[in-house]
């Protein structure tokens, strides 16, 4: 599965990472869908309802997830997935994040090492929900001018 980001899309989830840290951020992520390949173009920010253990975990709320929807479907977009930061750990899911992943969606995670946006991967759970496959991410250049 590939997963292209717009350079736009890419400078919102690491700045939303970074204005989170030591917490993590999370968020919805709008965009295309063909033959396995996605392109994300917009993101929406959407507030980690996790009361505790915020540095570790995030839960996005069914109402979360229907507003997301309603945005998509007026912007003419798909809801493709949820990103969300790891607070100094690397951007790889977590068991928590499998247990609460769905499958079809694709799932971002950008490591953020004391405070700095590092690594970004992207992971889309297995049908059977036995674990995630890596997505290939790709960030085209940023047009001139
Ligand atoms: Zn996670």
């Amino acid at each position: 599965m590939k997963i292209t980001l717009t350079p736009e899309v890419e400078a919102a989830i690491r700045a939303h990472a970074t204005e989170e840290y030591p917490h993590e951020c999370c968020g919805a992520l709008l965009g295309r869908e063909g033959e396995s390949k996605r392109i994300i173009e917009q993101v929406i920010r959407l507030a980690n309802e996790r009361i505790d253990e915020r540095e570790r975990r995030f839960y996005v709320s069914p109402q979360q997830v229907l507003m997301a929807e309603r945005r998509a479907r007026e912007a003419g977009l798909l809801l493709l997935g949820f990103y969300h930061s790891h607070p100094d750990h690397p951007a790889v899911p977590s068991e928590y994040d499998r247990e609460h992943a769905l499958p079809y969606y694709s799932y971002p995670i950008v490591s953020v090492v004391q405070g700095a946006p590092a690594e970004l991967r992207s992971w889309r759970l297995q049908e059977d929900r036995s674990g995630f496959i890596e997505e290939q991410l790709t960030v085209p250049p940023t047009r001139a001018g």
